[in-house]
């Protein structure tokens, strides 16, 4: 996730790193939000936070489906089925999911059978196949995993609607609007899910802290290798950035003034920060799932052609990252990242962003995620597929905060 881009266009607190050297300045250069207005309030209030590497209850790795493009969203015909496309959400899949699954069921819409099948019950898969219950249609997910056991619960579960998301230059202006689109969809429909009961949506408290202000980053160096000359993304201004497209719905960062917040570091920005508890929203989308009549079948698929077997005409294809295999897509370049979680803390209710390192108290674990330790920017991970927990980086993003909380006064005594 990027927490640049609570800045950079009023977005989310989401974990991003280097890049959030663009945090301060908008598109056009112009200082955004409510950057300067000192406020050490909401730092003041907080819990103390004591981690250690002895309680990390689990490490776990994810690969974000990233397109150069954008996510895939066309349509196509293959064994006498309609294939409606809707895969490669980089890091932003929680995020758009709701608005993605509605461009998904409006193709679907188009076609004369009323009987669905989506593949896939990832996050994409799951409210695809909600989207189309709640339009009428009669829907059954096939899948090999259900959510519980998908790349998607092992993401770091916050609103980053433009993480990894696709380049500027290859996914062109219709994209942006698109997605503008997907993100005003999805930020409306989660807005239907908080205040209730387990909280499986809520917003925290989320502070993004560095030890400098950060500096204006640059669009792409052209002298050097691109994604254009290589057939991958090589640097980290080629990302693209549409958070500023939506900065009328998002809530503002406030500056917390330079050398007197509670942290103790020099440049500390609070704003609240939407995130998704697993746990509880997972299960709440599998009842609704259930409740409306819709079915599940454990099917793995090998070949496209393995589609030619299904009952139903119209399928909305939705295996994420494992595009690259069963649907021969090479265009999913693997982005690797983990998280490590500690046990729930019910004092902490906020979520903070320190030295490329990101932690959220959620109901179900502290999450701890070291996704930028090297300070490579959206680089980190790209193109890296090994889905092996590192202990060691796990314990370096703990020792982040630890470090931070020992350093800070406000929690000392
Ligand atoms: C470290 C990390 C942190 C992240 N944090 C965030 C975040 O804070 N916010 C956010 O919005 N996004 C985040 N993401 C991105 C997000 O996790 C992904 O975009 C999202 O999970 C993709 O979901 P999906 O449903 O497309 O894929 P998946 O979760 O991989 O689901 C794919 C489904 O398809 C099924 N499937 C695949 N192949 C087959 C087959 N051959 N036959 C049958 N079934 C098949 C699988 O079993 C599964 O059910 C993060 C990603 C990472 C790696």
């Amino acid at each position: 996730m990027r927490r640049r881009q609570i800045f950079a266009g009023g977005i989310a607190l989401g974990a991003l790193g280097a890049p959030a050297v663009r945090a301060l300045v908008g598109p056009a250069g112009a200082v955004t939000g409510v950057a300067g207005v000192s406020d050490t309030g909401p730092g003041s209030r907080l819990a103390p936070f004591r981690p250690r590497a002895d309680q990390i209850t689990a490490i776990k790795v994810c690969l974000r489906p990233f397109r150069a493009a954008g996510p895939r969203l066309d349509v196509e015909h293959v064994a006498g089925k309609t294939v409606i496309h809707n895969y490669g959400h980089g890091g932003s899949g929680w995020s758009l999911s709701w608005g993605s699954a509605n461009i998904a069921v409006g193709k679907a819409a188009a076609m004369p059978d009323r009987r669905i099948a989506v593949i896939g019950c990832g996050i994409i898969g799951l409210t695809s196949a909600l989207t189309a219950l709640r339009a009428g249609f009669d829907v059954t997910i096939y899948a090999r995993d259900l959510l519980p056991h998908t790349r998607s619960v092992r993401a770091n579960g916050s609103w980053t609607p433009d993480s990894r998301i696709a380049l500027t230059a290859q996914a062109g202006p219709a994209f942006a609007d698109l997605w503008e689109q997907m993100a005003r969809y999805s930020w409306a429909t989660y807005r239907d899910y908080l205040g209730l009961p387990g909280n499986p949506i809520e917003f925290v408290d989320s502070y993004v802290m560095a030890d400098a202000p950060p500096e204006q980053e640059q669009g792409p160096d052209l002298a050097k290798p691109t994604y254009t000359t290589t057939g991958r993304p090589q640097q980290s201004a080629e990302f693209a950035q549409y958070g500023a497209r939506i900065r009328d719905i998002i809530p503002a960062e406030t500056a917390l003034a330079d050398g007197t917040n509670p942290f103790g570091v020099a440049w500390a920005r609070h704003a609240p920060l939407m995130i998704y508890n697993f746990g509880a929203y997972g299960h709440l989308l599998l009842e609704e799932f259930h409740q409306a009549g819709g079915r599940m079948v454990v099917r793995e698929f090998h070949t496209p052609a393995d589609l030619g077997a299904l009952p139903e005409k119209t399928v909305i294809n939705c295996p994420g990252y494992a595009a690259r295999d069963w649907w021969n897509d090479d265009s999913v370049i693997p982005v690797r990242g983990q998280t490590a979680w500690l046990p729930p803390d019910p004092t902490l209710h906020y979520g903070l962003d320190y030295r490329g390192a990101a932690m959220i108290a959620k109901s179900d674990g502290v999450m701890i995620q070291g996704y930028d330790l090297d300070r490579l920017g959206e680089m980190a991970g790209v193109g890296n597929s090994f889905e092996h927990p590192d202990r060691a980086e796990a314990e370096r993003a703990v020792g982040v905060f630890a470090d931070l909380f020992s350093r800070s006064q406000a929690w000392r005594g």
